[in-house]
């Protein structure tokens, strides 16, 4: 059954009864980074699934090319008994009032992310089951761990459990698309998207960004070319990276030099000092008490203004443009087997219309 040497519950293909998905009907609700994996990973696993995308959707013709077949959102819910809610996040209130008549009792809302439920952005029904099953990596990996047949992990939450299944019926889920070959790990709602926005605004991508801008500045402000700053303070973090995924911090210090551990390891904790601490405390908070939620929600409503001007700032900082003369450099990286093929980025989302 579940393992005894996590704190969550781990389920694997042994804990899963498959007739809980395999006499059902899934409708994919979008076609972008996790529509495509999970709608064609269901389908091959014998999943009858249904792709419900907008008449004008640029995402129609990939989906009919994979041999799927392709409904309106609505109509696509309407014959569906588990509905897979994978438009973006800022699309989803919209999409839900569109389908929510289709939502017969019983029926399950299946979510990648919890954002909208647990901030109440989405209010369903009671008599239908919401379910969670988060892939923990991007769409292309779900599919192509899936053709290899090996598994990506994915969380497992249960929000509303009207039917007394639903854990069963997602775990199900999670089996048609390969990720009980790897594990399931049970969470919430609420811990899934409160540390998954922390996660990102701390750590990943807000902290690592302006970790790398800050270092780069302190460097060029004393007198350093830009070319050896963006080397030291932006190209290497991916080697460094690389290692602490494969075996954590110890695997990191075990490959730098005896003067990078005893530097990082003494001065690290005085740059990353308890004021750091403090600033991610406040940030956690705001994502506790809903204030980000409430900022992000009206952002949107007012076509992204805040959102526009920030990312516009970002691409004119003076390390992007090193730094793309100095990738170039780099050219065969790109073949690495870990990127993107040519031919999945090609099936990029297309930019929803709030974007
Ligand atoms: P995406 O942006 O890659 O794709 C969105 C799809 O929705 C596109 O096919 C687009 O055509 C369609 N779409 C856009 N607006 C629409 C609308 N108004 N009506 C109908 N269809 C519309 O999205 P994604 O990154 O796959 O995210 C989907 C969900 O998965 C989100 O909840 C996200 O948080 C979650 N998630 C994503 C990842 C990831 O790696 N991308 C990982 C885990 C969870
Ligand atoms: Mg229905």
């Amino acid at each position: 059954m579940t393992e005894t040497d996590f704190t969550q519950p781990v389920y694997h293909e042994s804990d899963v009864d498959r007739r809980h998905v395999d006499d059902k009907t899934v409708a994919v609700l979008g076609y972008g980074s996790q529509g495509h994996a999970h709608a064609q990973n269901l389908a091959d696993s014998g999943v009858d699934v249904v792709v419900g995308l907008r008449e004008d959707s640029s995402s129609r013709s990939a989906a009919e090319a994979d041999g799927l077949r392709v409904e309106t959102p609505t109509q696509a819910a309407s014959e569906a008994d588990v509905v897979s809610m994978l438009v973006p996040d800022t699309a989803q209130p919209s999409v839900f009032a569109a389908i929510e008549p289709e939502l017969d009792a019983g029926d399950t809302l299946q979510f990648a992310h919890g954002f909208n439920i647990h901030y109440g952005q989405i209010e369903p029904p009671e008599d239908v089951d919401v379910t969670m099953i988060a892939p923990k990596s991007p769409g292309h990996l779900v599919r192509r761990n899936y053709e290899n047949g090996e598994g990506t992990p994915a969380l497992l939450a249960v929000y509303q459990d009207a039917t007394g299944s639903a854990r069963q019926e997602a775990l199900a889920y999670a089996h048609a698309l390969g990720c009980a070959r790897a594990g399931v790990v049970e969470t919430t709602f609420r811990e899934e998207t409160e540390t998954d926005l922390f996660g990102e605004q701390a750590v990943l991508c807000g902290g690592i960004a302006e970790l790398t801008k800050m270092g780069y500045e302190t460097l060029v402000d004393a007198g350093y070319s830009p070319e050896m700053a963006y080397f030291e303070c932006m190209n290497e973090i991916k080697l460094i990276v690389d290692l602490m995924y494969e075996g954590g911090l110890a695997a990191m210090w075990d490959s730098v030099s005896d003067t990078a551990e005893y530097g990082g390891l003494t001065r690290g904790e005085a740059v990353i000092d308890d004021a750091v601490r403090e600033n991610m405390e406040e940030v956690l908070e705001e994502v506790q008490n809903g204030q980000f939620a409430t900022e992000w929600v009206a952002e949107n409503q007012a076509n992204r203004p805040s959102y526009r001007q920030r990312r516009k700032a970002e691409q004119n900082h003076e390390i992007e443009d090193v730094g793309e003369r100095l990738r170039a450099l780099f050219a065969w990286a790109d073949e690495e087997t870990n990127e993107e093929t040519a031919e999945e980025r090609e099936r990029e989302p297309e930019v929803s219309a709030d974007d």
